[in-house]
């Protein structure tokens, strides 16, 4: 048995305004004037003034507006390096990645493709990068996906929907700073926190946990309940409690792995497109065989917060795509065996998830 040695990020600042100390933090780690720190931003903030203007650009620092319409890809990533390289006279400071969990994932990616040859394509899967990725800070402005402590990042490439996963992957840097998640729609609030409960019901429920994984994940779990399902709490202590209830969720799943309903929205996201905060919401609806505690509680969050999840998104299928989702859930076979156990093919079968997937 040998065990993970997992890489943790080094640095976090927590608190409300922290994005102020942001150019004090980074400054010592400009290597010269000619070596640009890179911001990139999600282009929901644009004309934002109240963010963006606490960004103090210097020399060729460059601020990067990028949509989150779509999940990264690896194309996307080969561009902006591209676009990176060529524009500078030397390799950056830095990368500074702004945003929810997509853009600290293109952040992320974007670090270690800058040192590294050739496509982000022949870096998805486990431990292929070579070089360490230049310095890389993540500032999420949404809470939930845990990406800003995860040592993966998540890219859509040619044939499959896989993470980068690296001890270069996690950040440099991280900061905390509630404030930022201010202007988050409601709906979307909603559906990237499920991502954090979603992740702490996969690992306190997975045949992987360990009294690491349970530590965070208990706590990711009871801040999510007291946060979807009580009152008492003020709007702050709403953003402020749910920020680390990402980070905890994350470092919960970081020691051990998701389950059912992870596997199946990456097939929903693979074939349809469908976002990862959502498509988990979806597919955990109906998962009350697997997870009959933590489906309950959702279904009551739901409800007391009004949120609707899209119905009928498979009904107009044809066999060939179903096929292709379950091709993509069945790959991710850690996720099934966390969740069900060794032998989980005796009970995971194509029609199993096919009568599934009928019923999203
Ligand atoms: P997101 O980054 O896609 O953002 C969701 C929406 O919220 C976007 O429309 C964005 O513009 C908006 N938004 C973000 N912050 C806002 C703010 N402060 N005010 C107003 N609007 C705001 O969503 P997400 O759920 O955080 O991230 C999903 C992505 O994260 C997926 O690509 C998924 O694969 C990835 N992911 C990565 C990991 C990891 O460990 N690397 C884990 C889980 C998910
Ligand atoms: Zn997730």
């Amino acid at each position: 048995m040998s065990y993970k040695n997992f890489p943790m990020v080094p640095r976090v600042v927590f608190g409300r305004g922290s994005f102020s100390q942001m150019n004090e933090i980074i400054e010592p780690k400009r290597l010269s004037i000619k070596a640009p720190f890179i911001f990139l931003i999600d282009d929901v903030f644009k004309g934002k003034a109240w963010l963006t203007s606490r960004i103090k650009l210097s020399y060729e620092d460059q601020l990067i507006y990028i949509s989150s319409k779509e999940e990264p890809k690896t194309s996307q990533i080969d561009a902006l390096v591209e676009q990176i390289i060529l524009s500078g006279k030397e390799r950056p400071s830095g990368i500074i990645g702004i945003g929810g969990g997509t853009l600290l994932d293109i952040a992320k990616a974007v670090s270690i493709m800058i040192t590294n040859k050739g496509s982000a394509n022949d870096y998805q899967g486990w431990d292929l990068v070579k070089n360490p990725a230049i310095y890389h800070v993540g500032v999420p402005t949404i809470s939930g996906t845990g990406a800003e402590v995860s040592r993966t990042t998540v890219l859509t490439g040619v044939a499959r929907k896989l993470g980068i996963n690296s001890d270069y992957t996690p950040f440099d840097q991280v900061i905390l700073d509630p404030e930022l998640t201010k202007n988050v729609p409601k709906n979307q609030w909603f559906y990237t926190g499920m991502d954090c409960y979603i992740h702490c019901v996969e690992s306190l429920q997975g045949t992987y946990l360990n009294a690491f994984s349970q530590a965070y994940g208990e706590k990711a779990y009871d801040l999510c309940k007291e946060i979807f399902l009580e009152d008492h709490l003020s709007l702050e202590e709403n953003q402020n409690k749910l920020m680390m209830a990402s980070w905890h969720g994350g470092m919960s799943i970081a020691y051990s792995q998701v389950g059912v309903a992870h596997a199946m929205s990456y097939g929903l996201s693979f074939l349809l497109g469908t976002k990862h905060g959502i498509g988990n919401c979806i597919v955990f609806n109906h998962l009350d065989e697997f997870y009959p505690e933590g489906v309950r509680l959702f279904k009551q969050m739901l409800s007391k917060h009004n949120i609707e999840i899209p119905q009928g998104l498979c009904s107009e299928l044809s066999d060939g795509e179903f096929d292709t989702m379950i091709d993509v859930a069945l790959s991710l076979e850690p996720l099934w065996e966390n969740a069900i156990g060794k032998d989980w093919q005796k009970t995971i079968t194509r029609s199993k998830l096919k009568s599934l997937y009928q019923k999203m």
